[in-house]
């Protein structure tokens, strides 16, 4: 008899925080049921060799308690640095504006892969602005943004399109690239491959 299949629930964290009753929860069932825990580079929490049979269960556990689970056509969390006050060269709160950016997309039926978004509390970019489909990092006069970044086995630095904008600002930014990136995207593309579209909605500043 083959053994069952084991798979990872991953469990959505906005700006990496843990709700600590998710925290407690998710240790329960890893006790339980000798499970994993990996905080993943996208700042999320995920639960490790989870039997097939099992996920209904494990997702009816952290539901109630407001998990939000990885899935296909979801806005991407961004990932986020700790920012002020938590490191002492933060700029902002940098948390404040991924609250008001995941506001702006939580209703947003279906988000086309495959694109990744980093927010940074200061230039030092913590979070990998640069190397990211849509970055965005904090300075003394407003924010900074960057689209077209990648990593992988070879990394590009994305072009700065945006200097000195406000919090609104940017999410208006974001939202035109992520409308822009829906209309000339099929089944999945990353931003990179856009840039150098006729209509592509920035120039580099
Ligand atoms: S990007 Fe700046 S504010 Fe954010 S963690 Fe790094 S040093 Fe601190």
């Amino acid at each position: 008899m083959s053994e069952e299949k084991k798979i990872s629930v991953t469990v959505l964290l906005p700006a990496g925080r843990l709700p600590l009753d998710i925290m407690a929860a998710a240790h329960e069932l890893a006790v339980k049921y000798d499970l994993g825990i990996y905080c993943s580079l996208a700042q999320n929490l995920r639960l490790m060799n989870v039997p097939e049979s099992l996920v209904p269960e494990v997702k009816a556990a952290l539901a109630p308690l407001g998990a939000d689970f990885k899935g296909p056509g979801k806005f991407p969390l961004p990932r986020v640095c700790v920012g002020k006050p938590h490191c002492n060269l933060g700029l902002v709160d940098i948390e404040a504006l991924n609250r008001v950016i995941l506001a702006r997309f939580k209703d947003r039926p279906k988000t086309k892969p495959k694109f990744k978004i980093a927010l940074a509390a200061c230039p030092l970019c913590c979070s990998g602005v640069g190397l990211t489909d849509i970055g965005v990092h904090a300075t003394k006069k407003g924010y900074e943004v960057y689209v077209g970044g990648k990593g992988g086995p070879n990394p590009k630095v994305g072009r700065r399109i945006k200097r000195g904008a406000t919090e609104a600002e940017v999410v208006d930014i974001i939202e035109t690239l992520v409308e822009f990136h829906d209309r000339k995207t099929g089944k999945k593309q990353r931003m990179w491959k856009l840039l150098e579209d006729p209509e592509f909605p920035f120039a580099e500043v």
